[in-house]
């Protein structure tokens, strides 16, 4: 692989360890809803997509609307295991530093809120790695699987999405950033590396030091 211009950063199973946190609330909530989900479905379903998005395909299948406040107890439930659990995920500090030594600029791309993301980074150390190179769902028309995202990441940055390396966790964020036109790396950590292949990673790996090799970094 030729060194990208940028790398977009999904943030959720990616840069932070969040998702196994995430996931076990949400499927809890939407039990207690009246969807009864288990941990590997909700992954399997709505992971990676942004949560007013989840919701609109969850009421779908309800044939009703959830709770006013689903969604607020859902951000509060996680916000207070991850401001004391989160962790990063394993070699994304080094990873960081390399892109830093080698002058590769990178962003982050993810489905969360402004302020769920605001949370991961601060929670983690990693706010001041990223400064204002934060992009949210919330700021675009379509969140992931639409390219939207990232096409809109890429251009606030200076850059096309073809010149782009993408590394993403999820078959949703997979599928937006293969769209956007980018090289896209799938991270498989909690969804099998064939379904990221699937969605149209060009390469998958199981953990960040094999993205240093895949750019020589
Ligand atoms: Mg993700």
């Amino acid at each position: 692989m030729t060194t990208p211009d940028l790398i977009i950063f999904d943030n959720d199973g990616v840069l932070v360890d969040s998702e196994r946190l995430s996931n076990r609330i949400f499927a809890a909530l939407l039990t207690e809803a009246g969807l009864p989900t288990s941990f590997d479905d909700a992954v399997d379903r709505y992971m990676g997509r942004r949560s007013s998005d989840c919701v609109v395909d969850i009421e779908a299948q309800l044939g009703r609307s959830l709770p006013a406040d689903f969604l607020h107890r859902y951000e509060h439930e996680c916000a207070s295991v991850i401001s004391t659990e989160l962790t990063t995920v394993d070699g994304v500090t080094d990873l960081l530093d390399a892109l830093d030594d080698n002058k590769i600029p990178y962003c982050i791309a993810s489905s969360g809120t402004p302020d769920e993301i605001a949370l991961r980074l601060r929670t983690t150390g990693l706010t001041d790695r990223f400064g204002d190179r934060v992009y949210s769902g919330s700021m675009v028309a379509r969140g992931k699987p639409a390219p939207d995202l990232f096409e809109y990441a890429a251009e606030r940055m200076g850059f096309s999405p073809e010149s782009a390396v993408v590394i993403e966790d999820s078959p949703a964020g997979v599928t937006g950033a293969k769209a956007a036109g980018a090289h896209v790396i799938g991270h498989a950590d909690l969804v099998d590396p064939q379904r990221l292949v699937d969605a149209g990673a060009h390469v998958v790996v199981s953990g960040m030091g094999q993205v240093r090799s895949l750019l020589s970094i």
